[in-house]
């Protein structure tokens, strides 16, 4: 294609995905009052589940604790010691799951577990005779990152598996009672005390180390936060027996902001957003976090250049097979493209030479680079509105606050982060006061925090 060619598709897309500070605040808007109806109500689509986590953390939680995740790769086992002052020490141990495992029957994926928890405990607390040393009772806190209906910390009824997870038999069961069942089988001498999602234990987590975090956000596989609301403000739980003047922390699952009906970002979404929607495995759900989120952002990239290649303005006299399978074009290549080094982008060359068989323009790889930044922008900029939404509803606008944020998004995304904080700017004005910061580990740390915290309010 020609340089001239290729600059009028730049413009084309730059009208398709930018965001001006208007329609951010506008969504910022609707997002507000969509908090508040999950509060209000059961069934709403961002469901904003009660977590019974109350209040925040000392920093002062001190203690031994053992920590389970159960996350989608890796079932990660965690011991984690709290000092105090906002200080702890993890020694931790990933134990793959196989494709087999989840699908195997419920009970058996939750012996599992407990089966890994028994290797870590001989592993670190065993003596050469073969006998444990282990304080009495420790309590273990299990991360369990599926949509859960929680009415007490300790107990989780899972609603659906997510993450292509399948085990049958364990919907609608009460896993915290699946996993004791286990861990009395497999004589594991633990008590598990809390029962948490990642975005919760974030939260508190980032908490205990810098306490004016307010808000945890996760940008990675899908998209999600976390923060602590007041007790009195979320009409929808039943206040018998709840400390009606202290707070809970609420998982907002807020990916599923604008679902089924595309109220609120009609005007945005684009036909590539269409397209990823109506071939995901879950047509209409999810849809903020289709624009957002790590599994999605390589594969609007690819359908761009898929559109382009059909117009006969990409890769001409090529085979263009490779590019053309559904989700090859992982997000991670997008950061590569974003923060190749060389005026003569070699790092894009060689991506689309070794991955695809195919050679590239110099024209085609600046157009690739500026369709990288046009889709990397997008999502940083409609990120900040979910962020934006909390600090408004909380009133943390005016005092400022710290937003814990997690996922390879955020992490590894070049210029991420400095593209969130304009579109909070763009928001709240040059002299915004909600910053982020790279979060500390949810589903060890603040999963132990959590245990511990319970086990001070019993
Ligand atoms: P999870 O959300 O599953 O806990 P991650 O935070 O690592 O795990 O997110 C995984 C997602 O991040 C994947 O969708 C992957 O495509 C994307 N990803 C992995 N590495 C990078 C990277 N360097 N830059 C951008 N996205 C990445």
């Amino acid at each position: 294609a020609s340089a001239e060619q290729l600059k009028e598709q730049y413009e084309h897309f730059k009208k398709l995905f930018e965001l001006t500070p208007e329609t951010l605040t506008r969504i910022t808007d609707r997002f507000v009052e969509t908090l508040e109806r999950g509060l209000k109500k059961e069934g709403e689509t961002v469901p904003m589940l009660p977590t019974y986590v109350f209040g925040w953390p000392t920093g002062d939680e001190k203690g031994s604790y053992l920590a389970l995740d159960l996350g989608g790769t890796n079932l990660r086992v965690c011991h984690v010691i709290l000092k105090g002052g906002g200080q702890f020490e993890v020694t931790q141990t990933k134990f793959r799951l196989t494709e087999e495992q989840k699908q195997i029957e419920g009970q058996e994926l939750f012996d599992f577990c407990a089966d890994c928890l028994n290797t870590f405990i001989s592993d670190h607390f065993g003596g050469p005779d073969g006998t444990v040393h282990l304080e009495e009772d420790i309590a273990l806190g299990f991360t369990f990152s599926y949509p859960m209906e929680q009415d007490k910390i300790d107990h989780g009824k899972l609603v659906r598996w997510t993450k292509g997870f399948g085990n049958p038999n364990t919907e609608g069961n009460d896993c915290a009672a699946m996993f004791r069942k286990s861990l009395e089988k497999y004589e594991v001498p633990i008590k598990m005390t809390s029962l948490i999602n990642d975005t919760t234990g974030t939260l508190i987590a980032s908490n205990y180390v810098r306490n004016k975090t307010k808000i945890a956000c996760i940008f990675g596989t899908g998209c999600n936060a976390a923060y602590m609301e007041h007790i009195s403000n979320i009409p929808k739980i039943d206040h018998h027996g709840l400390p009606g003047d202290r707070d809970m922390a609420i998982n907002c699952e807020y990916g599923a902001f604008d679902s089924f009906e595309h109220k609120h970002m009609a005007d945005i979404r684009t036909k590539y957003d269409e397209y990823i929607d109506l071939h995901s495995n879950k047509p209409h759900e999810q849809s903020y976090e289709k624009m957002i989120a790590g599994l999605y952002l390589g594969e609007i990239f690819r359908l761009v250049m898929c559109d382009l290649v059909d117009e006969g303005v990409l890769f001409l006299g090529q085979n263009t097979y490779k590019i053309e399978k559904p989700n090859v074009f992982d997000t991670a290549f997008l950061s590569l493209i974003e923060s190749d080094p060389t005026d003569e982008l070699l790092t894009v060359t060689g991506l689309f030479a070794h991955f695809f068989g195919l050679e590239t323009t110099m024209e085609e790889r600046k157009f690739f680079r500026q369709l990288a930044e046009l889709i990397g922008t997008r999502a940083a900029r409609l990120s900040s509105c979910g962020i934006a939404a909390i600090a408004r509803k909380m009133g943390y606008e005016k005092e400022g606050c710290e937003v814990g944020a997690d996922g390879s998004l955020y992490s590894k995304y070049p210029h991420f982060a400095d593209r969130l904080h304009e579109a909070l700017r763009d928001q709240f004005g040059k002299d915004c006061k909600i910053h982020s910061h790279q979060a500390e580990d949810g589903s060890g740390v603040g999963s132990a925090i959590i245990a511990c915290m319970t086990l001070l309010r019993r």
